[in-house]
């Protein structure tokens, strides 16, 4: 078979979201919705993001993360940790 190297699985936009787009610092044509809800959440303080702790919560508001170029493979060198959590429960 011949299969065309393309990434497209990396990127995707729901532009009538009515949240598009939910996080500020991002260019609206590179925003990407692939990761809505992140994966490294669950990662507590080890996800390496932007986040804040607001009242006792984990607040991602000013991370831009998993919406940004790059996101999803910084995202996919996690999921390994992300994995191993999980199997800890
Ligand atoms: S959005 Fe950013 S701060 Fe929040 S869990 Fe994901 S990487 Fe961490």
């Amino acid at each position: 078979m011949n299969y065309k190297k393309t990434e497209n699985f990396k990127f995707v936009q729901n532009k009538k979201c009515e949240y598009f787009p939910c996080h500020k610092g991002v260019k609206k044509e590179d925003f990407n919705c692939l990761f809505c809800f992140c994966p490294l959440y669950m990662l507590g303080d080890k996800c390496g993001g932007n986040y804040i702790i607001n009242s006792g919560i984990k607040d991602c508001t000013n991370c831009t993360i998993p919406h940004s170029k790059g996101g999803y493979d910084y995202i996919m060198t996690k999921m390994e940790e992300v994995v191993k959590k999980a199997s800890d429960f």
